[in-house]
């Protein structure tokens, strides 16, 4: 079998390196794919996949800890949480850690299922 010179640039128009050349060889040999046709897939799965790594980057991170607000905006916090707490309602959001180590001063109670007090170090 002649040796395959690939012509075909080792760069993408996107400027990410394609696969290896013999990843490239063992796809020319199926007759019925152009190279065109296999450098326009490439370019598809690549840019499948800096799309799924974009993703991951821009995803928002889980927060560390998480206080429970009221039944309404008038009502006060009613517990504060670890982030992955199962036992957070829906109406939880993020907080920081100097938030949740504040919030038992202003009468937020601590989590009982989670125990973020504990994560905290207060109780040591
Ligand atoms: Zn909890």
């Amino acid at each position: 079998m002649p040796a395959l010179s690939p012509q075909i640039a080792p760069y993408s128009r996107s400027g990410h390196p394609v696969p290896s050349s013999a990843t490239l060889r063992l796809c020319v040999n199926d007759s019925s794919l152009s190279r065109l046709d296999l450098l326009r897939f490439l370019e598809r799965a690549q840019e499948r996949e800096v799309e799924r790594q974009r993703g991951i980057r821009t995803r928002p991170p889980t927060p560390e800890w998480l206080i429970e607000l009221g039944l309404n905006r008038h009502a006060a916090p009613v517990y504060v949480h670890v982030g992955e707490c199962w036992n957070a309602g829906k109406r939880s959001r993020g907080i920081s850690r100097d938030q949740a180590r504040r919030a038992p001063a202003d009468g937020v109670k601590a989590c009982p299922q989670c125990q973020p007090d504990r994560a905290l170090g207060m109780l040591d």
